[in-house]
């Protein structure tokens, strides 16, 4: 054991300095630390990461090393199942206490709960906080103590409570920190970035987005100064960037949730357009909540239907070519192609279009909601476990508080409604309407009424 005593702080979806509760208390302590991340694809159970969420945790991890770097610490990089590589890295440095920000799936909570019991019976300090979530799945309940189905109950639930508590400050260079040198893994050598040059499929995303605490402020910044009082009559429109533009940020913790409903909130005080876009914002924010509060007391959310009739539903399996035409975005419905084109290009789709694509693969096309879940787990820099799982199970209809089945979205109609002029359309698909664009793979109308027969059957 060494002499020191010394702080492990373990980052994982809360890649940021400002706001991160584990390592505030570590400064506060003042006992040298080490930053640690484990890279876990191993310990059973653990959904390894999309590729474009291991591109986004590529430049994140640069990103937080750096500001670490600026406040005198730095980050240790370890791969391996988590719970023996932060026991063997707790061993290594004789540390005498570690910390974390809590997460909320099954597997990672038996994780961290193990790890704290093991490392508590060792003599070493372990603690974990609230970093993540606004309300803690188990903090919200119903009168009776059971946990919410329902959204609109649940977000009147959470507006209820006390305000969420202010934002913790960062670090600085005042503090003093002092870091333990630790073997680290080189970022470069786990290859999180695309291998192959062609086709440089990461080339939108880093145009797009700036991974990082820094990127997040900015977007935070813009949305606030130059969109929010829009909110209300632009998130719907795809072709605009009506919409905050913070999912990955949030995902991925660069800004926590408690910076976001401050920001809010302050906006929410003022006239106007503003209040109304911060308070239509923040309800939102309540769905990303709710899907964690699913996630927590129903595991089984990510791969089971949550509406156990559909465990009968005639589902299609698509051929791999017909299964591709949808990924590429090739259907030959304009709207769709335009929205899985969006989400290749650029890691993002825009919720409403997200909206339609899913219809379009679980009722048109009658495909297993399960597959096109796991298609948005490779290919969005916004990749949730928790939000991904209960809005396709939203779209099929299988999930709770869902739109139900007999809701299939009309791309053609959406279209009309939603990107009016065509610009989101003509920005992805410019070749449609010309002899270059394919037939629609299915009749939207037949494929309407196979969808409904087959509901039809799983009901009573
Ligand atoms: P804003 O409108 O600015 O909303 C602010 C924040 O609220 C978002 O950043 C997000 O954290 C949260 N939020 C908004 N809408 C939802 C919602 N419906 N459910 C949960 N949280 C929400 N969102 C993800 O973060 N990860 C996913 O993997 C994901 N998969 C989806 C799959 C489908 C089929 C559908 C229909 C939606 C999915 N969403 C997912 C929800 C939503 O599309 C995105 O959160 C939203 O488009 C992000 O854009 P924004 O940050 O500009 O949102």
């Amino acid at each position: 054991m060494s002499e020191t005593p010394t702080t492990v702080v373990w980052f994982r979806d809360d890649l940021r300095i400002s706001d991160n509760p584990a390592l505030h208390e570590a400064v506060l302590r003042g006992d040298p630390i080490v930053c640690l991340y484990v890279l876990d694809d191993e310990s059973p159970g653990i959904r390894p990461i999309g590729g474009a969420s291991r591109w986004w945790l590529h430049h994140s991890l640069e990103s937080l090393a750096e500001s670490l770097k600026a406040v005198g610490l730095t980050l240790t990089l370890r791969r391996g199942p988590a719970r023996e590589v932060v026991t063997a890295l707790v061993g290594d440095v004789g540390a005498t206490r570690v910390l974390w920000n809590r997460r909320y799936g099954e597997v990672e909570r038996g994780i961290d709960g193990d790890l704290k019991s093991s490392l508590r019976e060792a003599g070493v300090e372990a603690d974990s906080f609230q970093g993540s979530l606004l309300a803690e799945p188990w903090t919200v309940l119903t009168g009776q103590g059971g946990w919410y189905k329902v959204f609109s109950p649940f977000y009147r639930a959470v507006m209820a409570r006390q305000t969420p508590r202010h934002p913790l400050p960062a670090p600085t260079v005042g503090d003093g920190l002092h870091h333990r040198t630790v073997a680290t893994d080189a970022l470069a050598d786990w290859h999180l970035l695309p291998t192959s040059p062609t086709p440089d499929w990461a080339g939108g995303l880093r145009e797009r987005w700036r991974p990082g605490e820094t990127g997040a402020a900015e977007r935070l910044d813009t949305f606030l100064t130059e969109r929010v009082s829009h909110y209300v009559a632009e998130h719907d429109l795809p072709a605009e960037e009506g919409t905050s533009m913070l999912s990955p940020h949030l995902r991925w913790g660069e800004m926590s949730p408690f910076q976001f409903w401050h920001a809010l909130d302050g906006h929410r005080a003022r006239a106007s357009a503003d209040a109304e876009g911060a308070a239509a914002v923040l309800r939102q924010l309540i769905w990303r909540e709710f899907s964690y509060h699913l996630l927590y007391h129903l595991p089984s959310i990510t791969t089971q239907n949550m509406r156990e009739e559909f465990d009968r539903f005639p589902w299609v399996d698509p051929s791999p070519a017909e299964l591709e035409r949808w990924q590429q975005g090739d259907t030959g419905i304009p709207l769709v192609d335009a929205g899985m084109r969006e989400l290749w290009q650029t890691g993002i789709m825009h919720n409403r279009v997200r909206m339609v694509v899913a219809s379009f693969l679980v009722k048109n096309l009658r495909v297993d909601w399960r597959v096109g879940e796991a298609w948005f787990w490779d290919t969005l820099v916004d990749a949730d476990p928790a939000a991904n799982a209960l809005n396709w199970q939203w779209v099929a209809g299988s999930g709770p508080d869902a739109a139900p089945y007999f809701r299939v979205f009309n791309p053609e109609l959406q279209a009309s409604k939603f990107d009016k002029h065509g610009s989101y359309v003509n920005r992805y698909v410019p070749e449609a309407g010309t002899p270059a664009y394919p037939e629609p793979m299915v009749d939207l109308k037949e494929s309407r009424r196979a969808a409904l027969d087959a509901y039809a059957s799983i009901r009573g």
